[in-house]
C-alpha cells in the first residue's frame, strides 16, 4: 500500500477539488437556456455577450421593443402614454435602471407616445430620433423642445450610422431619401446582427419606403422581421418579404385595434412564406433569445388570422 506525505495527500485533495470543479463549469457552461422558468433571474444572467435577448412588450397598440446584450440596454419605441406604466413596471421587475439607447423611429404616438414620461423616470443616456419638420403634432414639438431644454443627448438618426452593444451591432440603414408627407415613411430602418442572427425593424415605413430599399440592392435578408406598420397592408410588400426572406415574424398590435391590425394581405403572405409569426395581441409579451447561431422563443407562436378574425375568435 502506498502512504502518502501529508504535503502529497494536500496536493491530491487540491488536484480533486480542481476536476470536480472543472467539470461542474463545463456541465454549466453547456446547459441550455431554461425556457420555462424564464422570467426575472434568467433575464439578468443572460444579459451577457452570448445572448441577445429580445423582449416585444405587450403594451396595446402601438411599438416598444427592448434589446439587451452584455449588460447594455437598447429601447426601440414605447408605444403611447397608456403604455407608460407596463414599462415601467416591467423595468422595475427586471431590476432595468438606465437605457443606454433609445431609438424613437417616428413622431406617431403609438411609437412615441409614453417618451415624455419615459424620460422622467428612468435615465437614457443617447436619443435617436428622425428629423421632422413636417406635419407634426403638437406633441411632438413638446417632447423635442422638452428633449432641447433638459439637455438630453439627442442624435438625428442618419442612414450608416452604428450603435452597439456588446457584439450586437444596430446599423440604420434606412429611409435613404427625404420622405414624403407620410410620418410612417420617417420610420428610422433597423438592422440588428448578432453572429449570424439579423433582426430587421422598419418602425410603421410603407411600401415606397421598402421599394427605395429594394433598389438601392441593400442586403435586406434577416432572420427575424418586425413586421412593418402592425401588420397594415401599407407594408410587408410580396417583394420585401422575399427579399428579407425571415423565418420568424413580430407583430405588435391590441386585439380589437380600429385600424383593423395585421390585415389579411399581410397575414396570408406570411402564412404562403411559411413565416412563423409572433404577434403581441396573441401571445401578449413575446421573449426571444438569441445565439450567434439560432432563436428560441419563450411563447407559443401566434396564429395566421387577421386582427378582426381573431377579435371575432377570442370574443367567440
Ligand atoms: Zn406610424
Ligand atoms: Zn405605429
Amino acid at each position: 500500500m502506498i502512504t502518502l506525505s501529508k504535503r502529497q495527500k494536500r496536493i491530491l485533495i487540491i488536484l480533486l477539488i480542481a476536476v470536480v470543479l472543472f467539470f461542474l463549469i463545463q456541465k454549466l457552461a453547456e446547459s441550455e437556456p431554461t425556457t420555462v422558468s424564464f422570467g426575472n433571474i434568467y433575464y439578468v444572467d443572460s444579459a451577457d455577450s452570448e445572448h441577445l435577448l429580445v423582449t416585444m412588450l405587450d403594451i396595446g397598440q402601438g411599438d416598444a421593443f427592448l434589446l439587451e446584450c452584455n449588460g447594455k440596454l437598447a429601447m426601440v419605441d414605447c408605444g403611447p402614454p397608456e403604455a407608460l406604466e407596463t414599462i415601467l413596471s416591467y423595468f422595475d421587475v427586471h431590476g432595468i435602471k438606465k437605457i443606454d439607447y433609445f431609438f424613437g423611429t417616428h413622431p406617431h404616438d403609438d411609437h412615441l407616445g409614453s417618451l415624455s414620461e419615459l424620460i422622467d423616470n428612468i435615465e437614457i443616456e443617447t436619443i435617436v430620433i428622425p428629423e421632422v419638420t413636417v406635419n407634426v403634432s403638437p406633441w411632438y414639438t413638446d417632447l423635442t423642445e422638452k428633449l432641447a431644454d433638459e439637455d438630453y443627448y439627442v442624435e438625428i438618426a442618419s442612414v450608416g450610422n452604428r450603435y452597439f452593444l456588446g457584439d450586437t451591432v444596430i446599423e440604420i440603414i434606412g429611409p435613404l431619401s427625404e420622405p414624403s408627407e407620410d410620418l410612417n415613411d420617417y420610420s428610422i430602418v433597423m438592422k440588428v446582427s448578432f453572429g449570424e442572427m439579423d433582426l430587421l425593424m422598419t418602425g410603421d415605413a410603407t411600401t415606397s419606403v421598402e421599394k427605395e430599399l429594394l433598389n438601392a440592392n441593400i442586403n435586406l435578408e434577416a432572420k427575424i422581421l418586425k413586421v412593418g406598420h402592425h401588420g397594415s397592408k401599407t407594408s410587408t410588400s410580396a417583394k420585401f418579404l422575399k427579399a428579407v426572406n425571415p423565418d420568424y415574424a413580430l407583430i405588435s398590435c391590441k386585439v380589437g385595434n380600429r385600424y383593423k391590425h395585421p390585415t389579411k394581405e399581410v397575414m396570408d403572405r406570411l402564412f404562403e412564406n411559411n413565416v412563423t409569426v409572433y404577434r403581441t395581441d396573441e401571445c401578449g409579451t413575446v421573449h426571444l433569445i438569441i445565439t450567434k447561431t439560432d432563436v428560441t422563443f419563450c411563447v407559443e407562436e401566434g396564429d395566421y388570422l387577421s386582427g378582426p378574425e381573431l377579435e371575432e375568435k377570442l370574443n367567440g
